[in-house]
Formats: structure tokens, C-alpha cells, sequence
């Protein structure tokens, strides 16, 4: 065993069991390994030539620790698609910034206090930030932590990034604030397999709506109206027509569309919307790998005047005031069994690359989160 494997192992151990008085020694400098962008990928999924790990030392001394900080290991990293809009070199003044070139990337994730210098967290708290280093361990402010996440709750961890994360959050915005859904709404969701569109489509289906979903593969079609309740759901890789499938599975037009993907499907939605129709813009992830002028226009847009639709753009952080209010009622589905969850659980932190591009394939289903350490 290396002298770094020995380290790592004691930092782990200790984060959940070391005693007073023990010996520090140890575990005082730890080799963390990390993911940094070496290069910008304006077009085309990020590969090993953008997306590059490596390990640096990181000390643990308490004494090397800012007063106000914490060191995490860090457990689960969520993966999500507008991380890729910040690998692409182009600041378009969207969403976040682009990622430093040899900087640390940053993602949602779920951490342990192992070293605090805070008197509000302590070792062995769970928690949760939005930036946290895609790393093996950090030492952080501790005032970027969003919460402490309680275990006796009951609630697997990972799913504080999933149904009751970013998500389900994005997913109950663009159904129940944005789009308004009655009982018997046509709702149609693209990306519907995906960590939003699963939520979605049983979010709407709890208000009586008709949903309808699509996505990438026939198994993801079954599982939708299977384990999901859709009450139908087609393959876009199979219709050669968009417009002519969705003719046939909205025959009373659409009244609400969570848009996930952009591009034709959402050029072939705005053939079908009623009057009134609401179409939450959450993201429009078949966009992502070009560049803005290589992107597909939507040629029928005087559709949104015509049928007087409401299409709007919506971010997550900027609904925060609403988060305590998604959360109960999401826990409250959870706990009553309304609401399923699926996980596609990367192995380690080493998967990172190889998660990111797994975005743009139809390979996943539900929420895509790393293990840090399986
Ligand atoms: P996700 O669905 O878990 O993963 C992406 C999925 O998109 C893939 O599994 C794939 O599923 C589908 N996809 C990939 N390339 C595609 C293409 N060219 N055409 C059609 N579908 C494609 O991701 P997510 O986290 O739920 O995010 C879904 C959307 O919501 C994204 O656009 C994301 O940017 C957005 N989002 C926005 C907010 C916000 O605050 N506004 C928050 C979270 C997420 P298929 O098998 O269906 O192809």
C-alpha cells in the first residue's frame, strides 16, 4: 500500500471516528485527486483532451485551516448539463460562468465535515454546496455551505441532489409555478427519463394531467409509463416525423410543454400548442455542443403570437424563495410513496469525464451522480 493510499484511508476512517487526542499525524496531508478543464470545447461532447484528473497534495494540518473553513471528503457529485455549458470557452453572459482553464471544476455535491474551524459544524456533519471542488477532498469557507443534511431523516443521500435537489426542484418550477397544470392539461415533457422530466411527468400526473413523454430509447419509453406513470411515451430516435408523432399522440393539441431539449422538438411542439399554452423553458440540452450560430432555428416562433403561449425561461437559483415550499411538498410525496426516483450511480471520482459525456447519449436513466469513493 502507498504512502497516499495510507493517508486517504485514514482521513476516511477518521472523518467518522477519530477521538480526541488521537494521532493527527497521519492524516494531516492527503493526496486529493481532481478534475481541472486543460482546454475549452466550444463544439462537440468534452473529451480526455478538455477534461483531465490529477492529484494534488492537500493539507488537513487543523492549524493549516482558515478560521471559518471546513475540510470536506467530499461522497456524491451531481451531473448535470449546464455544466457543459461552462466548458465551451464562449462567456454568452448565461447561466454561470465558464470553468478557469487549470482550475478545479465546480459542481453540486454532498460532502463530510472532516476538520471544522467553525463552531456550526462539527465532524462528521453531512453537507451540501453548489460549488464544490470535483474532488476527493477541499478545504472550504464554510459560509458557501447551503445546509446540513440529516441522515436520521431517512432519506438516501443522494437524493438531496436528485428528487429533492436541483432536479426536482427545476421539475416542479416548470410544472406547478410555471405551468399551471389542471386536471386533464395535455402535457408533454421532453427529456422525460432524465432527472427533470421523471419528476415532471409524475409531478403533472399528480395534478390529473395527461402526460406524455419522450426520450432516447425504447427500454426509457417502457420505464416512463412503467415505473413513472406516464400515460404514454414515444422513442424521438425512431420518429422520422416529429410533427406527425406528436399529431398523433396529442390529438387535443398541448397545453403545457416542459421544454428540456430545444431544436425540432421544440420547432415540432410549437405546431401542436392551444391557445394559452405554457411552455417552462428549463433547458434545451440538444443545443449544447454548438456554438450559438451552428444552433437550429425555430422557424414557426409566430406561433407563440398566435396562440397567445407563454414561453418562459426559468433558472432554479432564482426561485430560491420557493425552495421551502417544493421541499415539504416533495418530501411529504416521498414519504406517502407518490413520487419515484431512479439514480444512475457513476463509480468514482475517475468517472467524471466519462459521466459528463454520458449527458449527451441516451445511455442514462435518471439522475446522473458520481460515488466518490464506492
Ligand atoms: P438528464 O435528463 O438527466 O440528462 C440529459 C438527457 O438529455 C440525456 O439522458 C438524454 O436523454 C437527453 N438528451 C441528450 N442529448 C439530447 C439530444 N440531442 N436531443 C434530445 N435529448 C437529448 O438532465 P437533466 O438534469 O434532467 O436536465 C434536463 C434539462 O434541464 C437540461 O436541458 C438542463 O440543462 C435543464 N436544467 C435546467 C435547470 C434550470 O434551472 N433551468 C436545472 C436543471 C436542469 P434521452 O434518452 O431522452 O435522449
Amino acid at each position: 500500500m502507498t504512502s497516499q493510499n495510507q493517508s486517504e484511508i485514514c482521513v476516511s476512517k477518521e472523518g467518522e471516528k477519530m477521538s480526541k487526542g488521537e494521532k493527527r499525524e497521519a492524516v494531516n496531508i492527503v493526496e486529493s485527486k481532481e478534475w481541472y478543464l486543460a482546454d475549452y470545447a466550444p463544439q462537440g461532447v468534452p473529451t480526455s483532451d478538455h477534461l483531465k484528473l490529477r492529484s494534488v497534495p492537500l493539507s488537513l494540518a487543523l492549524d493549516s485551516i482558515p478560521q471559518a473553513h471546513v475540510a470536506i471528503q467530499l461522497l456524491f457529485i451531481s451531473i448535470d448539463p449546464y455544466l457543459r455549458t461552462r466548458m465551451s470557452g464562449h462567456d454568452d453572459g448565461l447561466y454561470f460562468p465558464q470553468f478557469l482553464l487549470n482550475q478545479v471544476i465546480t459542481a453540486f455535491g454532498i460532502g463530510r465535515v472532516i476538520r471544522s474551524k467553525d463552531d456550526k459544524y462539527i465532524e462528521g456533519d453531512i453537507v451540501l454546496n453548489a460549488f464544490f471542488p470535483v474532488a476527493e477532498y477541499c478545504v472550504v469557507p464554510s459560509d458557501v455551505l447551503i445546509r446540513k443534511i440529516d441522515p436520521a431523516a431517512g432519506v438516501p443521500l443522494p437524493e438531496y441532489l436528485s428528487c429533492l435537489g436541483v432536479p426536482g426542484f427545476a421539475a416542479w418550477l416548470g410544472i406547478q409555478v410555471l405551468g399551471d397544470p389542471k386536471p386533464g392539461s395535455n402535457v408533454f415533457i421532453s427529456a422525460a427519463a432524465g432527472g427533470v422530466g421523471m419528476f415532471a411527468g409524475q409531478l403533472a400526473k399528480l395534478k390529473g394531467c395527461r402526460v406524455i413523454g419522450s426520450t432516447g430509447s425504447d427500454d426509457k419509453v417502457r420505464l416512463l409509463m412503467e415505473e413513472f406513470g406516464y400515460d404514454d411515451a414515444f422513442n424521438y430516435n425512431k420518429e422520422t416525423d416529429l410533427d406527425a408523432a406528436l399529431s398523433k399522440y396529442f390529438p387535443n393539441g398541448i397545453d403545457i410543454y416542459l421544454e428540456n431539449v430545444g431544436g425540432k422538438m421544440l420547432e415540432a411542439v410549437l405546431n401542436h400548442v392551444n391557445l394559452h399554452a405554457r411552455i417552462p423553458v428549463c433547458g434545451m440540452i440538444s443545443q449544447y455542443n454548438q456554438t450559438w450560430t451552428e444552433r437550429e432555428g425555430v422557424r414557426n416562433l409566430l406561433n407563440v403570437v398566435g396562440k397567445e403561449v407563454r414561453m418562459e425561461g426559468y433558472l432554479v437559483a432564482s426561485y430560491l424563495d420557493r425552495f421551502a415550499d417544493f421541499a415539504k411538498e416533495m418530501e411529504s410525496y416521498i414519504k406517502q410513496g407518490k413520487i419515484r426516483s431512479k439514480l444512475k450511480m457513476y463509480p468514482g471520482i475517475e468517472s467524471f469525464a466519462d459521466s459528463i459525456g454520458s449527458l449527451f447519449s441516451s445511455s442514462n436513466i435518471g439522475k446522473v451522480i458520481i460515488q466518490v469513493k464506492p
